[in-house]
């Protein structure tokens, strides 16, 4: 058997598969989602079951989103997993979370993600915050540095802003390859996720914000006097007290939320 088989089936690359496989971790991880009965428990990419069995146990029965038709027919069939399950058998890039939240019940989703599409999936888990009352992930532990770095650091970037100004970012614990089956090249955390439910100073327009993240840090080495030239004229930065002569990664998320008011109110 392949060293790269876990329970019988061939972990995938495509599908960013590495199984838990350590029940002390496992049961870590689960102690930090603290999943209770009647709550609206999502998971992404269940695989094999290795939280999902756990979670089940404590919580009743949760929905799954797994795109591997393979694992998703194993869930299907699996004795005790099955009849505790709704198995959507989608894209979680693609899928409609909403769709699963009622008024009296917020989402709280949870799952080690496929490592080659978390910046995308957070992007998109993100814009159903509002129906979400926590998010639990495993994430490359690089991304979760990167999601909750404050400005100053070379880790500050557009996921940064964008996550913290959505939500309390609050890296959980750090977790070695070797927690899992086949091991990944690189280190592993867990984060927990918790939207805001009113933010102090909103912005006119988020995709605004993503827009000034997206300038400034696509050359993060250049000031942000030419960063930012097509888009705002040097005066203004200094009008709205920025030091031209600063770096992207200097400014902090207020700062960026100025600029992404500015942008709206003054259309180039
Ligand atoms: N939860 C299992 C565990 O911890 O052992 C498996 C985690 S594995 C890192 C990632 C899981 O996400 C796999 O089951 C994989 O098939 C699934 N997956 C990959 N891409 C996906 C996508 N776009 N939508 C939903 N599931 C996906």
């Amino acid at each position: 058997m392949s060293k790269n088989s876990h329970l019988g089936h061939q972990a995938k690359k495509r599908f960013g598969q590495n199984f838990l496989h350590n029940d002390a971790i496992i049961s870590q991880i689960v102690d930090a989602i603290n999943p209770e009965p009647n709550e609206n428990l999502i998971e992404i990419g269940p695989g094999l079951g290795a939280l999902t069995e756990p979670v089940i146990e404590r919580a009743g029965d949760i929905s799954v989103v797994e795109l591997d038709r393979d694992l998703a027919h194993r869930l299907r069939h699996h004795p005790f997993l099955a009849k505790h399950l709704t198995i959507y058998e989608q894209d979680a890039l693609k899928f409609d979370f909403a769709s699963l939240a009622t008024d009296d019940k917020p989402l709280r989703i949870f799952g080690n993600l496929p490592y080659n599409i978390s910046t995308p999936l957070i992007f998109h888990l993100l814009s159903f915050k509002d129906k979400v009352k926590d998010m639990h992930f495993m994430l490359q532990k690089e991304v979760v540095e990167r999601m909750a770095s404050g400005h100053n650091c070379k880790a500050f970037g557009r996921l940064s802003i964008m996550t913290q100004y959505q939500c309390q970012v609050m890296p959980v614990m750090e977790i070695g390859p070797e927690a899992f089956m086949p091991p990944p090249k690189v280190d592993s955390a867990i984060v927990r996720l918790i939207p805001h439910k009113t933010i102090k100073n909103p912005v006119k327009d988020l995709k605004a914000l993503n827009h000034v993240c997206l300038t400034a840090f696509n050359q993060r080495r250049k000031t942000i006097r030419n960063s930012f030239k097509k888009l705002i004229p040097v005066e203004q930065l200094i009008a709205l007290d920025l030091d031209p002569t600063l770096r992207p990664e200097n400014l902090a998320l207020d700062d960026y939320i100025k600029l992404a008011n500015y942008i709206t109110d003054n259309p180039v």
